[in-house]
């Protein structure tokens, strides 16, 4: 028995939990319970465990997992993937792991007992990239791939407390592992990121489909809302998961008082984009390339409009370069930037909504050990207003205040933290409630 659903993404608590969410439907008709090992079948295959899906999300045909199962089947969001049921749910022996060759050097490694910790009920197949947390313990988690390079017995599909992992100090060359931004980093925006990645996606993918209709893909769309609310992020995760080359620029960088210099900049950029394609132009503060009312010159700025109007004109039909300019002034944006052919899409990005800061929350507060008194959605009740850079800061700033108060513990002069004191660090409520009031 086998069933093809469509491929989704995570929800945000579960991002590194090697997890599918599927419907009671599913479920049934593959004779499944939560807990159960599936094998997903992409492009590779890959195992993950199943968890039911909400509501919302019922007899949708679809399958949502995060961006390591994803990757280890080789697919990505939209794509159809086969699922089956695994008979028998055998335990590793043994695993080993190699790291990717662009683990940074200057942050500690988590020791393997706790990489064990992590592990334990993880569903892993050979080959598979796996979810390893580095870094700080809470103030900065973050997670990067190691790859499953060896795996006994082979048939094995689930790690156990029983299992012996260990970890190769060789790198795997060419194996990029740091975990890039993708829809799993991004709390609400659903809407959002979903007409962002119909007007880039589609037609990167499918030019075809224009062709055929005889219309003209997008050449650039516009997001606009306040600062810290996610343009640059959801531009970045669109770029990271549909295989695009990502090439930002700030508006004000662009801006030289060195006649020719910022077309020259521009025609860089452009040449960059065309070589690497699908490639996806980012400019921030595209507002600051417009000629200010108030001054009677502008001269730069108007030239730099031109260059950029000429290059956008040029760009080939095919839609396989794309550029996104960020504003938090939609009317201060050049007029002539906003006729057809140039950015002809908006999309609004606003200040997050209640349910959207809990997720957004969940999203900077995954690596976190939180105690229990913590509760996000009374969190959520009393950040009204905040966006999501606001949020980030927050956590981070109850992360640090939780720190401080295990610092008369720390030996730092020491090489490693013991673990029992590891171990022991919670960021509580109180935490948050005093990162609240700064
Ligand atoms: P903008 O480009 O709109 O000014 P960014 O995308 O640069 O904002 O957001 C800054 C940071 O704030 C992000 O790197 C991220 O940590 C956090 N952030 C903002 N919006 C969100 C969101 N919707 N979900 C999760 N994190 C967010």
């Amino acid at each position: 028995m086998e069933l093809y659903l469509r491929v989704d993404s995570a929800y945000p608590g579960d991002q590194g939990g090697g997890k599918a969410r599927l419907d009671p439907e599913t479920m049934l008709q593959l004779r499944l319970s939560p807990g159960d090992i599936i094998r997903i079948s992409g492009r590779d295959t890959t195992v993950a465990k199943v968890w039911r899906a909400q509501l919302a999300d019922w007899n949708q045909q679809k399958v949502r997992i995060d961006n390591f199962t994803r990757m280890n089947a080789n697919v990505s969001i939209g794509d159809t993937v086969k699922i089956t049921r695994v008979e028998d749910t055998m335990a590793a022996g043994t695993v080993v792991l190699a790291p990717p060759e662009d683990l940074p050097k200057n942050i500690p490694m988590a020791d393997s007992s706790v990489i064990l910790q992590n592990l334990i009920d993880f569903p892993v197949s050979m080959g598979d990239s796996v979810p390893i947390p580095i870094g700080m313990p809470f103030v900065q988690p973050q997670m990067v791939a190691y790859k499953v390079i060896e795996l006994d017995p082979p048939e094995a599909v689930i790690i156990t407390q029983q299992t012996e992992i260990i970890i190769s100090d060789k790198p795997i060359s060419g194996f990029e592992g740091i975990s890039q931004i993708t829809y799993e980093d991004i709390g609400g925006l659903r809407d959002e990121l979903q007409r962002l990645r119909e007007t880039i996606e589609l037609p990167m993918r499918h030019p075809e489909l224009f062709r055929h209709l005889g219309i003209e893909p997008p050449k650039g769309v516009l997001l606009f809302g306040p600062p810290g609310t996610g343009k640059t992020l959801i531009a970045k995760a669109v770029a990271n998961e549909s295989g695009a080359h990502f090439i930002p620029i700030a508006g004000p960088e662009v801006i030289s008082k060195y006649y020719g210099e910022s077309e020259q900049r521009l025609r860089e950029v452009f040449e960059e984009a065309a070589e690497n394609a699908p490639a996806i132009i980012f400019i921030d503060e595209l507002d600051s390339i417009t000629p200010k009312r108030e001054e009677v010159t502008g001269e730069v700025e108007r030239r730099v409009v031109a260059q950029l109007l000429t290059m956008m004109d040029g760009l080939e039909e095919r839609g396989q370069v794309v550029v996104i300019g960020a504003t938090n002034r939609l009317d201060a944006i050049d007029p002539a930037l906003r006729r057809p052919g140039r950015f002809d899409r908006e999309i609004e990005i606003g200040v997050p909504s209640n349910p959207d800061r809990v997720e957004i929350l969940k999203i900077h507060t995954r690596g976190m050990p939180l105690f229990d008194d913590v509760r996000l959605e009374e969190l959520a009740e009393r950040t009204h207003g905040y966006t999501g850079a606001d949020i980030a800061a927050l956590s981070r700033e109850a992360a640090i205040r939780a720190l401080r108060r295990y610092l008369p513990q720390i030996n730092l002069d020491e090489d490693e933290i013991p673990e029992e004191i590891l171990n022991t660090m919670v960021v509580t409520a109180k935490d948050f409630r005093q990162a609240l009031r700064e």
